[in-house]
């Protein structure tokens, strides 16, 4: 029988909420897949509500981990999924930088060339390249600049260009560039962009061509937020902050996220 996949996940714990490996974790699971998660910090809830509190993981604690993984021949992973480290960039959004700056630098020089997926938002598109996107132009300058760095595919999960939401995806295999369309929700969702990184990486391994790979992706990620939107619209919880009503309904999405429908198609771009 064919091995199982079998991911390292190295991202956010929140006890309460789904980012991080509590957005990746159930999903990579439902499809088929083992997860090891390391929890990279441990917090209450995630950063967008009014308080939030908890533990960071230090390097030592994390040799650690590694090292009883190691000691034990536990670490014959076959793919490794990182948010507050590779694979998906984690530094900003909308103009803001969430790490500290000297990351920028570190990512760009020792981290981006690991990875063989990327999946930079917009603004870290702008930070990892140097380029300030405004065109579709500057974008493939921008992805190409990436490629030159080391990743062979390039998912820009989201991108707002004359008002319009689009995920680009970028292979250098075949030259490919294809292009979604979103409609856009209005509301502002947490945990998304860690949930648009882990079935991206499931779909790449299950589908067999890059466009089936978004088509699965971006349908399964747009029903699991079109069901969390609605939820949010009837949800009559009045201690309930606005964060917490806007929660990701991953459980209550499971049938979207084994067998997503095939609503928004991709094309060449
Ligand atoms: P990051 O995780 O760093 O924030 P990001 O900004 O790309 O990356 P999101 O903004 O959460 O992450 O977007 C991830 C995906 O979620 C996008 O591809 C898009 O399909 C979907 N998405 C997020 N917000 C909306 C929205 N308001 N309407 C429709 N789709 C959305
Ligand atoms: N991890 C933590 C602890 C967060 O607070 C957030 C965002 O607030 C994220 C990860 C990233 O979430 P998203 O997938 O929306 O980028
Ligand atoms: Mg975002
Ligand atoms: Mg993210």
């Amino acid at each position: 029988s064919e091995k199982t996949p079998r991911i390292l996940s190295i991202q956010s714990h929140v006890v309460s909420g789904y980012v991080g490996n509590k957005s990746a974790t159930f999903p990579l699971q439902l499809l088929g897949f083992e997860v090891d998660a390391i929890n990279s910090v441990q917090l209450s809830n995630h950063t967008n509500y009014k308080v939030f509190k908890g533990q960071v993981l230090n390097d030592k604690d994390l040799e650690d981990l590694v090292d009883g993984l190691a000691q034990n021949n536990l670490d014959n992973y076959t793919h490794l999924l990182t948010g507050y480290v590779v694979c998906d960039p984690v530094m900003g959004d909308n103009g803001r930088m969430y790490v500290p700056e000297p990351l920028k630098e570190i990512y760009k020089t020792e981290i981006v060339p690991l990875a063989d997926i990327l999946t930079p938002n917009q603004f870290e598109l702008e930070l990892l390249s140097g380029i300030k996107i405004s065109t579709m132009s500057d974008l493939q300058t921008a992805v190409k600049e990436l490629h030159k760095a080391g990743p062979e595919t390039v998912a820009i999960s989201s991108t707002e260009i004359d008002d319009k939401l689009i995920a680009i995806f970028s292979a250098i295999k075949n030259n490919a560039l294809i292009k979604i369309d979103i409609p856009k929700i209005p509301s502002n969702f947490t945990g998304s962009g860690d949930l648009f990184a882990a079935l991206f990486l499931a779909h790449m391994y299950l589908q067999d061509n890059m466009k089936d790979a978004i088509e699965k992706t971006v349908n399964s990620l747009h029903s699991v937020l079109l069901k969390t939107y609605e939820y949010s619209q009837v949800c009559k919880d009045e201690d309930s902050q606005p964060a917490r009503k806007i929660e990701l309904r991953l459980i209550q999405s499971k049938s979207c996220i084994e067998n997503p429908e095939a609503h928004l198609l991709a094309e060449p771009f």
